[in-house]
């Protein structure tokens, strides 16, 4: 029984079959051949490029970039922006970030002599606007925040908190870490107005190694690129050398082409459920858990995040009095359960609520209100071997 769809998802046939289809039937490099199947190849690696454009509203194919995942959609950024930051300046993360989106930022704003500041969490595991806004200033040079929490499932709004940075300060430039929203709902990037949104293609029912960094093309075609190599170059000679356009000047060397046509395939099968019917599924059943592990398990478990359910994404990170959560996780792996325990990637979060660890069930469309009762009855067992114990 599968509840860990925050780390990766399950994959649908049809993703698998489209790598399969691709390493088997047309696998060649994208961009450089002009024999008809490397030219197939790159129509449909560029078609899905189309598709994520349309996906998640951006204005032109140029926008999309090709990564290995949300982490390195991140450092992309990272380093794309190391010119632009200077010592005066400050940068902005929020006390619920994944490592991947603190790290990155902590390590420029060092590398830079910028400063470093995170924004504080409410008990309840969100931003309050007021906080946010008086966290930016003239010199913050950067912003990022995630779309949802991987530990609190908190659902921020990103349209409005864009809106209120721009407000202050309209030269900061802000990066969405979308990794665990672009799974759940729709993203707009012409309504998050955001210059950069970074997700994974694993997490959407894709395969791993394989992400993309939206950028707006405007800036993207400020920066040089930062990586060099093969398919990023028009002409490179001793005295000069000529990049290419965006995105193709940030994508050097041979991409995960299956990867990224499995991709495709994985945004159809969203496509075809439907992201209202994704989100009022796992609402409810997000609701449904909740109220039967507080019912349960009453004064023992605490469960960090929002209490009202459309707040919070299918993520519910806890702690059962007395157990720690790395024996939860591993007594119910036993029984083929499978949960997350640990620090989830977010130190500075754990540490604000004063935990080391936390048991993490994170859903998925494909699971059911039988799934939760499983759970629960296989944690009222293991609480009943530690109240002996
Ligand atoms: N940000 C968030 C919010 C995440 O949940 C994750 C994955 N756990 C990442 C970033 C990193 O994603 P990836 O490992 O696919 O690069």
């Amino acid at each position: 029984m599968y509840l860990d769809s925050a780390a990766t998802a399950l994959k649908p046939q049809t993703v698998i079959d489209a790598e399969k289809k691709y390493l088997e039937q047309y696998s060649s490099n994208v961009g450089r051949g002009l024999y008809p199947l490397a030219e197939t190849a790159t129509e449909k690696f560029e078609a899905v490029r189309e598709k994520i454009a349309r996906f998640i509203g951006a204005a032109d194919t140029q926008e999309i970039i090709f990564t290995s995942g949300t982490t390195a959609s991140i450092n992309l950024a990272a380093g794309l922006l190391a010119e632009s930051v200077h010592p005066a300046d400050n940068i902005v993360v929020t006390e619920m970030e994944h490592h991947s989106n603190y790290l990155p930022w902590k390590e420029l704003a060092k590398k830079c002599g910028a400063s470093f500041h995170v924004i504080p969490i409410t008990g309840e595991g969100a931003i309050d606007i007021a906080t946010l806004k008086n966290s930016i200033d003239e010199r913050t040079k950067i912003a990022a925040f995630s779309a949802v929490s991987n530990v609190l499932g908190t659902i921020n709004p990103v349209e409005k908190f864009v809106a209120a940075i721009k407000g202050i300060n309209p030269q900061t430039l802000v990066l969405v870490d979308a990794a665990q929203a672009a799974p759940h709902m729709r993203i707009d990037v012409s309504l998050w107005r955001a210059d950069f949104v970074a997700f994974s293609g694993h997490k959407m029912f894709g395969p791993t190694g394989v992400g993309v960094l939206y950028g707006k093309a405007a800036l993207l075609e400020t920066f040089p690129p930062i990586v060099f190599g093969g398919g990023m170059v028009f002409d490179a000679c001793a005295e000069d050398t000529r990049y290419r356009e965006i995105p193709y000047r940030f994508e050097a060397g041979t991409p995960n082409i299956g990867g990224v046509i499995a991709l495709g395939a994985a945004l159809d099968y969203i496509e075809n459920i439907g992201f209202t019917n994704i989100r009022a599924y796992e609402t409810a059943l997000t609701a449904y858990a909740q109220k039967r592990l507080q019912e349960t398990f009453d004064d023992a478990i605490r469960i960090i995040g929002p209490k009202d359910t459309k707040d919070r994404g299918g993520i519910i990170a806890f702690s059962l009095k007395n157990i720690h959560p790395h024996d939860i996780a591993q007594l119910l792996g036993e029984q083929n359960i499978c949960v997350r325990a640990g620090e989830h990637c977010a130190a500075p979060l754990h540490r604000r609520f004063g935990l080391s660890a936390t048991t993490r069930l994170s859903l998925s469309i494909y699971n059911s209100e039988e799934d939760i009762e499983k759970l629960i009855t296989a944690l009222k067992e293991i609480q009943k071997i530690f109240s002996v114990a």
